[in-house]
């Protein structure tokens, strides 16, 4: 009597652990798992259910195919699962001990290549032939840790669970018969006076005592339905990760562990393609209430991942962190079959007749929209039922394809479903359009998009090639704490360009700390060489690794850039190329960033300016040139503010070349006009050719921008430019530059003089001013002019730039923007500033 108590005591405390191939996967780790379970037993009744030992029910099924296929190799398959099983075993059990767990584990093996000689023979593989072949693993596995407990003191009962676990006969997946099962779970359990029982995953047998499977990945069912049939007080999942993280850590290595996770969340993650739980498990013990948690079986002491009745109670529904979406998941090998036509439109029993086709042939939909005009249905599926799916339909409308009511079928392959998860997601708006926005900026194409009424997923369809990159821009867009990846590509190392990558390499830390962003630099090229590598380039090391790279090759380069496909990508121009300049198109399309410092794209036909702006848009892309006009000084994001914010340009007076302020501030006719210029284009603020800015063209382009940003349809040819350089300065290369410079010093000590003897200064001045009755139309010019002390042009020293902003808002009084208008250090910032603006865009 007293015996009976006990027992019915200890029958309502029953635990439940399961142990993933990983976890069993070899001797070392099958003693991690002896370790776990002799401090678990001392809590309550335990039930241990094992998987097969890690990836051996892949070499058993691929056996059986081989086999099947008249592939001798088989046997090699069958040599390392015996050979795994032996070195198991005599890793965990001392030799004098091994001998009968030996000859268990040959005498097992032989029967498995018995079946499999038979496959072989008959070259047919049925999936009951499956079951009894990938059966063995959880067999073997179970037996042998069984045997291991034993022989550490350690004692328990071995079950053979295709005793236990009643199913029907659809082999791979067979579906559990629970009134059955668990009368016999839990008369086997009250029947016997074990603590500790240790059980085969996986299998189960139909009502003729024929092998099944509940699935792959089924032990973790199989765990769930025995908890659930003895009402265990926990399931505990030991698997290789610490928990449920917040999307796949192979995928995404800023994912985290979710402490707390409802039922109906981590059921939708796992149908959604979280591997870490088998998607069935969690129907079982959550009828029953009963918490689930999973732990990691080579880090025990963590708190792991308890998943539980909801947040219906608690105060607390957000995560700790304050995110509203639990987590994000992906499910590969999907393909979209879409049913169009307008035989469709209002007439009732289309889509039953449609789901009546695939539920026939047993296909598992795994989502479903459908347009409110009822022109078409599309359901995507796993992409190995698309063939049967496509016959199943196209039988099924045969009537109606013929008499073009209904198209074909059109099937879509190479796709992936990305899922966001969360309860929380019904009761915040925006959850959506944030989704597809982050998405959309990186991109991602999205090609069905799916939300359940109860809001506890939204789903999308996405190309396979896309999937990383989105879950991982999904998951800094939805977890604040997540550092976002920033993607570097960089095109010149020249003076801004070598800048540019000290300036970061100093910051990064700072960015990393501060604006939770990580930045790497991926690409590098300048005209020599050029050099991608995915995981980042050192920088403090940049120079060394680039004499390293290939040959350079922009449109490899720029090939390569978009093959690899990483969020948040820049491509930053710091050269003055003309052919690179041509890619930023190519690169917009892709929404990839584009910085340029570059004047060449922005300055030149005005189509061609236009076409970017418009691909920017359309993409949701970023074409930013801030440096073009005034190097660092924020010229073009102030006109911009002043534009959006419904301010009118008037007239725009600007001093715009750092070059020609520093030589007409440096020339007094004693120096050489030559030595000067000279000077400037060593401390790095001239174009490459000197005469770009020399003879106002630059300054052309840069007022050229200022319209155009200003909103005017203008090119270079509308500008006028009174240029003061001699036609003999303008011919043939650089060096011919600096003699005839020297030639003409004369003309150049007559400029000066002039303006001296007026009390003037020398200024090269940009002016725009916008038609009064139309603000689309105005005029341009640049050109020398003398600047009396009293005028605003006049205080502007070394190589500083200053523009004057008229508008209706600052009538009087300009809006002045004015400081180091050239120099590698400052046009350097500008960049880096442009390249922030870009990613947090
Ligand atoms: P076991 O063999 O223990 O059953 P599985 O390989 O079936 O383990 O599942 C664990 C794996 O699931 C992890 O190693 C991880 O790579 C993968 N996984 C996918 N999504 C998630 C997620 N959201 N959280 C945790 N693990 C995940
Ligand atoms: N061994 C089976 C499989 O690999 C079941 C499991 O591990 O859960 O699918
Ligand atoms: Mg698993």
């Amino acid at each position: 009597m007293h015996y009976l108590i006990s027992l019915f005591i200890k029958t309502l405390h029953m635990q439940v652990l399961k142990f993933g191939g990983t976890s069993v996967a070899n001797s070392e780790n099958i003693n991690k798992v002896a370790a776990i379970i002799r401090n678990e037993v001392q809590k309550d009744r335990t039930v241990v259910v094992v998987s097969a030992l890690g990836g051996v029910t892949d070499l058993l099924l691929s056996a059986a195919v081989l086999a099947s296929e008249g592939n001798e190799q088989y046997k090699e398959k069958l040599a390392v699962i015996e050979q795994r099983h032996l070195d198991t075993v005599k890793g965990l059990i001392a030799p004098a001990q091994q001998s009968s767990l030996l000859s268990f584990v040959k005498k097992s093996c032989n029967e498995i290549e018995d079946v499999c000689n038979g496959i072989f023979m008959l070259g047919e593989l049925t999936s009951r032939t499956r079951d009894r072949i990938s059966c063995y693993g959880e067999w073997l596995s179970s037996q042998i840790i069984s045997a291991k407990l034993k022989a550490d003191g350690i004692s328990n009962e071995w079950k053979d669970t295709r005793e236990l676990i009643s199913t029907n006969s659809n082999h791979t997946a067979a579906e559990v018969k629970f009134e059955i099962t668990n009368e016999k779970i839990k008369k086997f359990i009250s029947g016997s006076g074990s603590e500790l029982f240790v059980i085969p995953g996986f299998i189960a047998a139909d009502q003729n005592g024929i092998t099944t499977t509940l699935g792959r990945g089924g032990s973790d069912y199989t765990a769930a339905i025995i908890a659930a049939a003895l009402d265990a007080t926990v399931l505990e999942i030991w698997t290789d990760v610490s928990g449920m993280m917040t999307a796949d850590p192979r995928l995404a290595a800023n994912a985290h562990i979710i402490p707390k996770i409802s039922y109906q969340e981590a059921m939708e993650l796992s149908h959604f393609g979280a591997k870490v739980i088998y998607p069935p498990t969690i129907q079982p013990v959550m009828s029953k209430n009963i918490p689930v948690v999973i732990k990691n079986t080579f880090s025990p002491s963590g708190v792991g991942t308890t998943i539980h009745n909801g947040f219906a109670h608690e105060n607390t529904p957000k995560n700790s962190d304050g995110s509203i979406v639990r987590g994000i998941s992906s499910i590969n090998n999907i393909s979209l079959i879409s049913l169009e036509g307008s035989g469709m439109i209002g007439i009732p029993g289309f889509s039953k007749r449609l789901f009546e086709a695939l539920s026939n042939e047993k296909i598992n939909v795994i989502l479903i929209t459908q347009s409110s005009s009822e022109h078409s249905i599309c359901v995507g599926i796993e992409t190995a039922s698309a063939s049967k799916a496509r016959q199943a339909i196209d039988d099924t409308f045969v009537n109606e394809i013929a008499l073009h009511k209904v198209e074909p079928l059109k099937v879509e392959t190479d796709l992936s479903i990305v899922a966001l998860v969360g309860e929380q997601m019904k009761s915040h708006s925006g959850i959506s359009g944030r989704m597809f926005g982050a998405l959309g900026k990186n991109g991602v194409n999205v090609r069905a998009i799916s939300q359940g009424s109860s809001e506890k997923n939204i789903s999308a369809v996405i190309s396979t090639k896309d999937v990383g990159k989105a879950i991982n821009v999904l998951h800094e867009e939805f977890f604040e704490t997540t550092y976002k990846q920033v993607n570097l590509f960089i095109a010149g190392t020249g003076n801004v360009g070598s800048r540019l990558l000290a300036q970061l390499s100093q910051q990064l830390g700072f960015l990393e700390q501060q604006m939770l962003m990580h930045v790497r630099v991926v690409g590098l090229c300048n005209s020599r060489k050029m050099l991608i590598d995915e995981e980042g380039i050192g920088l403090l090391r940049w120079k060394e690794k680039l004499e390293q790279g290939n040959k350079a090759a922009i449109s490899e380069f720029v090939e390569k850039l978009i093959r690899l496909n990483l969020r948040n990508s820049v491509f930053i121009d710091v050269t003055a190329s003309g052919e690179i300049a041509g890619y930023y198109g190519k690169l917009l399309e892709k929404s990839i960033a584009v910085v340029a410092c570059n004047k060449v794209a922005a300055s030149s036909e005005y189509f061609k300016y236009k076409k970017l702006k418009d691909l920017a848009r359309e993409y949701n892309s970023q074409f930013l040139f801030e440096t073009n006009v005034g190097a660092g000084l924020p010229v073009i994001g102030t006109l911009n503010d002043l534009l959006s914010s419904g301010d009118r340009v008037h007239r725009i007076e600007a001093v715009l070349s750092g070059t020609l302020n520093f030589v007409f501030n440096n020339y007094d006719g004693k120096r050489k006009f030559a030595a000067v210029v000279k000077q400037a284009q060593e401390e790095g603020y001239t174009e490459p050719d000197p005469r770009l800015d020399l003879s106002g063209t630059d300054v052309m382009r840069k007022v050229l921008i200022l319209a155009r940003e200003a909103g005017q349809k203008i090119e270079m040819s509308d500008i006028q430019n009174h240029s003061f350089l001699p036609e003999s300065c303008m011919k043939g290369s650089v060096e011919d530059f600096y003699k005839a410079m020297e030639q003409e010093e004369p003309h150049f000590k007559k400029i000066y003089e002039e303006a001296n003897a007026s009390g003037s200064k020398l200024k090269f001045v940009a002016s725009y001013s916008s038609s009064p009755s139309d603000s689309s139309q105005g005029t341009a010019s640049v050109g020398l002019q003398h600047i009396g002390p009293h005028q605003d042009l006049y205080h502007l020293y070394g190589k500083d730039n200053v523009v004057l902003f008229f508008t209706d808002r600052y009538k009087e009084q300009p809006l002045v923007i004015k400081g180091a208008g050239a120099g590698a250090e400052v046009t350097a910032s500008g960049v880096f500033a442009d390249i922030l603006r870009a990613v947090k865009h």
